[in-house]
C-alpha cells in the first residue's frame, strides 16, 4: 500500500500522475481551484492548479 504524503488535501484522490502536486495520488497542494465556471458533468470539470511536474 502506497503512503500517504505529510501534507495533503484529504478527501482528494488525484489521478493526474504528471502534475507537481501529485504525490502518490494525493495532492499536496495547499488548495485547489477547480473550473470552469459551468459544467454538465464531470468531465467538463478540471483541476485549475494543475502544474506539470518538471
Ligand atoms: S493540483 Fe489538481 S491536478 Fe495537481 S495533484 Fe492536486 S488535484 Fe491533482
Amino acid at each position: 500500500m502506497e503512503q500517504r504524503p505529510q501534507n495533503y488535501l484529504p478527501g482528494i484522490k488525484c489521478e493526474v500522475k504528471n502534475c507537481k502536486y501529485n504525490d502518490a495520488h494525493c495532492c499536496t497542494a495547499e488548495e485547489i481551484r477547480v473550473a470552469p465556471q459551468h459544467a454538465c458533468c464531470a468531465a467538463d470539470t478540471a483541476c485549475a492548479t494543475f502544474k506539470p511536474a518538471e
